[in-house]
């Protein structure tokens, strides 16, 4: 998939001139001409790189980039006018990831596109915790056992990606209620149970002879860190 590079810029014949580059490059852009319509765009729409002005009416650029930053890894390039403000850019520690001075080549801006997106976009390699024949994958939330799909709720896999990551280790209700993402209920301890009992019954049906998440009498659950001793 393309990337999107958001170009905000109040200068029309620069905003174009940049555009019709990145495009040209395969690059899908969209282009502001006010700082603060920033924030709610890219709260909204997936973003990868922005490109940022720092003379902006609305909001300027120097703090909109310390305020992103606030929130988000969004890779950013400022541009700035003049060299002298470059000194000035950097000694702000705004958190932007690079600096273009105007003027400039459309050709040089691309290029520094490029390369920062190399920087900072993460490897492609995917995250995956396995214990025997159970497997979870975290880029695409999926649950395996002898690669055959358990489907589990968004909560049952935090716990169980918890649980696996920290074998033998006790949890106890609220720190799983705690630490699971994507928890948004109101610390209701019991509800652990339940998830914790859907999730037993869903690995079971895979796993008859194994029990994989214990209770901790008086505390919690932790994950059997030798459940597969012997079975398999
Ligand atoms: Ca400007």
């Amino acid at each position: 998939m393309s990337d999107h590079i958001l170009i905000v810029e109040d200068e029309e014949k620069i905003a174009l001139l940049i555009r019709d580059y990145l495009e040209a490059e395969g690059f899908v852009t969209t282009i502001l001409d006010r700082g603060d319509l920033v924030e709610s765009y890219i709260a909204k729409t997936p973003v990868d790189l922005i490109l940022l002005d720092v003379m902006l009416p609305g909001k300027d650029g120097l703090t909109l980039c310390r305020d992103i930053r606030k929130t988000s890894s969004l890779p950013v390039i400022m541009l700035t006018a003049r060299v002298s403000e470059i000194d000035r850019l950097v000694g702000l520690e705004l958190g932007s990831d690079d600096y273009i001075c105007k003027p400039f080549s459309p050709r040089e801006v691309v290029a520094r596109v490029k390369a920062v997106l190399r920087r900072t976009s993460p490897p492609a390699r995917e995250t995956e915790i396995a214990i025997g024949p159970l497997a979870l994958n975290e880029d695409r939330h999926t649950c395996t056992v002898d690669n055959k799909e358990v489907t589990l709720t968004p909560n049952e896999f935090g716990i169980l990606r918890l649980l696996m990551a920290h074998p033998g280790k006790v949890f106890s209700r609220s720190e799983l209620l705690d630490k699971v993402q994507g928890y948004h209920f109101e610390g209701y301890e019991r509800t652990v149970d339940s998830h914790v009992k859907n999730l037993r019954k869903k690995l079971a049906a895979r796993l008859p002879k194994v029990q994989l998440i214990l209770s901790v009498y008086g505390i919690g659950y932790k994950l059997n860190d030798r459940a597969f001793d012997g079975t398999y």
